[in-house]
Order: C-alpha cells, then structure tokens, then sequence
C-alpha cells in the first residue's frame, strides 16, 4: 500500500481564507478587526522565525498586528506588567506569547497574565481546565490543525483506536483529549512506555508528537492506519518529523509529510483562534 499525502498546505490555505472572510464580514457588521498581539522575548532565530511568520499572515487576514518585542535579559515583572497592558487593551483580541522564554523567566507565572478570552494558544489553566471537561474553549492550536486535518479526509473517530505519542501540555495531553472528544479509544504513550511499537501497531489512529526524530518505523504503524507527524527538526538537509516518512507511507492509508504537514496549520489554527476570540469579545459569535 502507498499512502495518500494529507496536504497541510492546501488545508491551512483554506481555513486562512475562510478567516480573511469572517474578518471582512465581522467588520462589515460594525465590529472592528480582531487585533493580535505575539510576544516575543530574546532573539532565539527559530522563534523569530515563527513569529514572523504568524505576524505576517495575521495582517494577510486582515488582522492588526501588536507585536511586543522585549530584550533576553528583561525581568519577570516588567514581562508581567507588558502582559497586563495587552490584557487591558480593548484593540488585543488575542495574545500569544511565544514559547520557550528565556530561562530566568517563569513562563507559566507569565501565561497566567493572559486573560482566558485572549489566549488564543489555549494554554491558560481555565482553557485546559474546559478542553479536558468538553466544554466550550480556545483549544491549543496544533492540536486542533490535526483534528481539522482528520475532518478534511473524513477520519472516521468515533470508536476508533487512537494513539497519541507525547503528553507535553501543548500537544500530546490536548490532543489526546480532543481525540476522546470525538469518541476515539485513546492510549497516551509517553517516554515511559514500555514497547513503543506494539503500542502504536493498536493505532487506527496515531498522532506523532515526541519531539525524536525518525522515532517511528514501518514496524510501529497497523496496515492502512492514519499517520499524523507533528514532530519538526531542522537539519542540513531540511525539515524532519519524528516518523520516517518513505517507510511509514508503505504501510499506512494516509500520512502528513514534514514540511507541509501539521506546521501550516499551527498558525492557520491561531487564526482562527484569534477570530473566534474577537467575535466573543466584540459579541458577534452568534
Ligand atoms: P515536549 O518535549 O514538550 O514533549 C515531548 C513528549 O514526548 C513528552 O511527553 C515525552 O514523554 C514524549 N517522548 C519523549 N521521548 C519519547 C520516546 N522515546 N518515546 C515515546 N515518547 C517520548 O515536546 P512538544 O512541545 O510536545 O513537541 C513535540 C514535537 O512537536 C517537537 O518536535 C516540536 O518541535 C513539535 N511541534 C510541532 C508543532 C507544529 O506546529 N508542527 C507545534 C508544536 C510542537
């Protein structure tokens, strides 16, 4: 069997579209353009990267940028009072604060200044805390751009055998909790597991998110099986996942490549988040 390629590109390119839209109509309604705020602490390159990257196709979706951009060695309170004033700010529809911090920072004290309403990463305690009770919520963007990738190719969940590989709180525990949403049969599989592959020979589903490269084989992946690589690592000769792709498609029904898989949607995925998050605010969610 050769799997079929999910196209995370083409997707994320229509869930930005469908955003561009809801922007133009939600100002059209008389509301105002949702305003997003990514802060970036240091000048780790990869960061800058992606917060370039969100800045960029938040103002493509009509969004207004408020990019915060605060020096390495910048204390906790001063990081708190910046995050305070974002909070206040009626303009701020969503705040992101870009992931790892510097280290003398504390960053879950810092993501604790975002208001629940602007968390648009879905990392907030009362965020998590109504995703793992099924209730209404901004959900961590990853996870939600795989579960968008599952619904654009029909997955069928309901009962079906899931496995999530990583429980990190910003991709493995999420998703493992949406998957239980839509009624999958959900195993967790983390650095303690014991026999990895058999474990992920369960999956109908498996959802990749370790953070090892070239950590799953064929030998880990059921005939006909989903496959989602939510793993990046950049080496000389470009990105990687944490599956190996060429082998992996042998065996599985459909699989994300890296690049042009899960990536695209992350930010496609804080869009929308950060639509959503305006719309209750300004309220026009009905
Ligand atoms: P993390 O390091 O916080 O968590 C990794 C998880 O994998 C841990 O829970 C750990 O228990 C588990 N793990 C580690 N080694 C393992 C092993 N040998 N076998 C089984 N499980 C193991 O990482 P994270 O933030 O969850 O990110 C995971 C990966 O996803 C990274 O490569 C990261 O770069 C990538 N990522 C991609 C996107 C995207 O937009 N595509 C977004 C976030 C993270």
């Amino acid at each position: 069997m050769t799997a079929r390629r999910i196209d995370g590109s083409a997707v994320a390119r229509r869930v930005r579209d469908d955003v561009a839209r809801g922007v133009a109509e939600l100002v059209a309604a008389g509301g105002t353009a949702p305003g997003l705020a990514t802060v970036l602490v240091g000048d780790d390159p990869a960061s800058e990267v992606y917060v370039r990257n969100k800045r960029r196709l938040s103002t493509e979706a009509g969004m207004v940028d408020h990019h915060r951009h605060l020096p390495g060695d910048v204390g906790q309170a001063e990081a708190e009072a910046l995050l305070d004033d974002l909070a206040a700010d009626p303009a701020v529809s969503g705040i992101l604060l870009q992931l790892p911090t510097p280290r003398h920072l504390d960053s879950d004290a810092l993501v604790a200044r975002i208001p629940a309403e602007k968390d648009v990463d879905g990392l907030s305690t009362l965020n998590a805390g109504l995703l793992a009770q099924g209730r209404p919520g901004l959900r961590p963007c990853t996870p939600a751009g795989v579960m968008r990738l599952l619904a654009e190719h029909d997955v069928d969940l309901a009962g079906a055998e899931a496995v999530v590989v990583g429980r990190s709180p910003l991709v493995g525990k999420p998703m493992a909790q949406l998957l239980l949403g839509q009624h999958a049969t959900v195993t967790t599989a983390h650095s303690r597991t014991r026999d990895l592959a058999a474990v992920c020979r369960r999956a109908d589903v498996l959802v990749v998110a370790a953070g090892i490269p070239n950590l799953i084989g064929a030998d880990a992946v059921k005939p006909g099986a989903t496959v989602v690589d939510v793993g990046i690592h950049r080496g000389e000769d470009g990105l990687h996942g944490d599956v190996r792709y060429d082998e992996v498609a042998e065996v599985a029904g459909l699989l994300t490549p890296v690049p042009g898989g899960v990536g695209p949607m992350t930010i496609a995925m804080l869009l929308a988040n950060t639509l959503a998050a305006a719309r209750t605010q300004q309220g026009h969610d009905g």
